[in-house]
């Protein structure tokens, strides 16, 4: 794989939702880092939702409050 090709791998689960900033999280496993903007998250290090991760919260759509 190209390094461009790489730089666009398709996630199935969206982690930047609306317009809150964004932090980075990295992958222990993987090294590999991605963008969310949940302002539920406690741990940088953790594995994308699709790498086995837990699914960041999405503000409004908190379960709790639904
Ligand atoms: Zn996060």
């Amino acid at each position: 794989m190209t390094k461009e090709a790489e730089a666009i791998v398709v996630r199935k689960t969206r982690t930047v939702v609306g317009d809150r900033p964004s932090h980075f999280h990295s992958d222990p496993d993987t090294n590999e880092k991605w963008q969310c903007n949940s302002p539920y998250c406690s741990a940088a290090d953790m594995p994308h939702p699709d790498n086995g991760g837990p699914a960041p919260i999405v503000q409004g759509y908190e379960p709790w409050r639904r």
